[in-house]
C-alpha cells in the first residue's frame, strides 16, 4: 500500500511521541434500521431518506485509514447487520489492510424467533462468518434490565431469549460479544423508571435508585451469558444544541427517555462510578472510571476538567448519507471532506473540545490523555497527577484493569474472572 496523502504513517508509539494518539475512525455504514428505539433518530418509524455507503467508497476509506496509520475502525449504523454479507467482506478487507482493532455490532434482530427451526442454523452461520474475519469486538445493544421493556423499546419481540441462546454459539466460535447499554430512564425496568425532577428533589435517593438499576442490569447480562459490557452515555440533542453542536450521527433524540438534566447526568455518572468496581471482577467493563471522574468534575462546574477530546484530531466519524468525514458524530457544521483527502498532520489544532459526552471518543481520549502527557514529559504527567491525586489513582487503576482484561479482546474469554453463578443474582 502506498503512502497516503496527509499520512502520519507511523507506529502507535511514534504517534504518541509526536503528540498524537492512535487513530480511530467510526464509519456509519448505513442509517437504515429495523428497530423502534425512542432514544434514536434512526428508528424505523422516523421518516427521512435512508442511505448506505457504497462498498467501493468504504474500501477506499479503509485503504486511506490503513495508510494513515489508523488503528481502530468501527462499522456502525443504523443496523449494520442489515448488510451482513457486505460488512463481513469489509471486515476482512480492513484486516488485510492491517487495521488491528475492528468493531461492529447489532440490535440483535437476527436473534428473534429463538424457537424457530431456522434459529440455530442462522446464528451458527453468522458466528462462523464473523469468526472468519479479524473482528475484535462485537456488541449487542441492550436498553433495560427488564426484558419485555427492552423488547418493546426496540420493537424486537423475543430478542432477549434469542440473545441468551445465541451467546454460547458465539462463544463456541471464539467471539465474546459485549452488551452495549444505552443509558436511559427505563434502565431499571417498568417500576423503577428514573422520573424527571426526582433528582432535584432528592439527589441521594436518585443516585441510590440508579445504582440499584445498574446492579440489576449487570446481573441481568451476566445471567444472559455476557462476559463484556460497555455503557453509552445519554445523548440528547437538546443539550447538544445549547453547546453549539449539530448532530451528523442520528443516534440521539429529544425523547424524554434519554433527556437528562445536568444534575441528573452528574448523578448517573456518580452511580456508574460507584457500581462498576462491584462487577469488574466478574465481567469486563469497558467504561473507564477516570472518564466518569472527569465527566463528574465537569458536571460539578469545572468545565475544563479532564483531557480534551481527540475528535477531529485523531478520531473521526464518516457519515453514511454523504460519505464525508466529520470530527465526530456531533460537529455536523465541520465537514472535513473525503477521508482519503484528509491531511491528518494538519488536524492536531484548534480549541480543546469537551462539548458532549459521546463515550466513543471521550472515553479513549481520557484514557490516552495521561499517556500523551507522559510522552510529552514524565514531569508533565506527574504534575497532572499531583494536581488531583484521586484522578491519578483512578486512571492507574483503569490502566491495570484494562491490562488484566487483555485490552478487551473480544476474541478471548474473560479467563481471570471467577465463575458467575446464578446464585449471585
Ligand atoms: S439505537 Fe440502533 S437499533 Fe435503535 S433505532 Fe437507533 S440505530 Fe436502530
Ligand atoms: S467532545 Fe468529542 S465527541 Fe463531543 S463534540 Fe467535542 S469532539 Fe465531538
Amino acid at each position: 500500500m502506498g503512502k497516503s496523502r496527509g499520512s502520519l504513517n507511523c507506529s502507535p508509539v511514534l504517534a504518541l511521541l509526536r503528540g498524537r494518539v492512535p487513530g480511530q475512525v467510526v464509519i456509519q455504514y448505513t442509517d437504515r434500521c429495523n428497530a423502534t428505539c425512542p432514544q434514536c433518530g434512526m428508528r424505523v418509524t422516523a421518516s427521512f431518506p435512508r442511505s448506505k455507503l457504497d462498498t467501493g467508497a468504504a474500501k477506499r476509506i479503509i485503504d486511506a485509514a490503513a495508510a494513515k496509520g489508523v488503528q481502530a475502525l468501527s462499522f456502525t449504523g443504523g443496523e449494520p447487520l442489515l448488510f451482513a454479507e457486505e460488512l463481513i467482506g469489509l471486515l476482512k478487507y480492513a484486516g488485510e489492510a492491517g487495521i488491528p482493532y475492528l468493531r461492529t455490532g447489532t440490535n440483535g434482530f437476527l436473534f428473534m424467533h429463538a424457537d424457530s427451526q431456522a434459529f440455530s442454523g442462522r446464528v451458527h452461520r453468522l458466528a462462523e462468518q464473523l469468526a472468519g474475519t479479524p473482528l475484535r469486538n462485537f456488541w449487542i445493544s441492550l436498553d433495560s434490565a427488564d426484558p419485555s421493556l427492552h423488547e418493546r423499546m426496540r420493537g424486537l419481540p423475543g430478542v432477549i431469549k434469542g440473545i441468551e441462546k445465541a451467546l454460547p454459539i458465539f462463544h463456541e466460535y471464539g467471539i465474546y460479544p459485549a452488551a452495549n447499554l444505552g443509558i436511559n430512564r427505563n434502565l431499571g425496568g417498568e417500576n423503577e423508571k428514573f422520573t424527571p425532577g426526582q433528582a432535584e428533589q432528592d439527589p441521594e435517593e436518585y443516585r441510590l435508585q440508579v445504582r440499584q438499576a445498574l446492579r440489576k442490569f449487570y446481573r441481568f447480562i451476566l445471567n444472559l451469558g455476557f462476559t463484556m459490557v460497555n455503557a453509552c452515555y445519554p445523548m440528547s440533542m437538546e443539550s447538544q444544541g445549547e453547546a453549539g453542536l449539530s448532530a451528523v450521527y442520528g443516534a440521539n433524540s429529544v425523547d424524554q427517555v434519554i433527556r437528562f438534566s445536568p444534575g441528573e447526568k452528574l448523578l448517573l455518572f456518580q452511580a456508574l462510578f460507584d457500581v462498576i468496581p462491584e462487577y469488574r471482577q466478574v465481567i469486563r467493563i469497558f467504561t473507564p472510571r477516570s472518564s466518569l471522574y472527569a465527566l463528574m468534575r465537569q458536571y460539578q462546574g469545572n468545565a475544563n476538567y479532564g483531557k480534551p477530546c481527540r475528535g477531529g484530531r485523531d478520531f473521526f466519524y464518516v457519515d453514511a448519507k454523504d460519505g464525508c468525514t466529520y470530527p465526530c458524530g456531533y460537529r455536523g457544521h465541520e465537514n472535513l471532506g473525503r477521508f482519503w483527502d484528509l491531511d491528518l498532520r494538519r488536524c492536531n489544532t484548534g480549541d480543546a473540545c469537551r462539548k458532549c459526552d459521546w463515550e466513543c471518543f471521550r472515553d479513549p481520549s481520557e484514557l490516552f490523555g495521561p499517556v500523551l502527557d507522559f510522552f510529552r514529559s514524565p514531569w508533565h504527567l506527574a504534575a497532572g497527577f499531583m494536581k488531583d491525586r484521586e484522578y491519578g489513582r483512578v486512571w492507574r487503576e483503569d490502566l491495570l484493569y484494562y491490562k488484566k482484561c487483555d485490552f478487551f479482546n473480544g476474541r478471548k474469554p474473560f479467563s481471570s474472572s471467577p465463575k458467575w453463578s446464578n446464585k449471585n443474582a
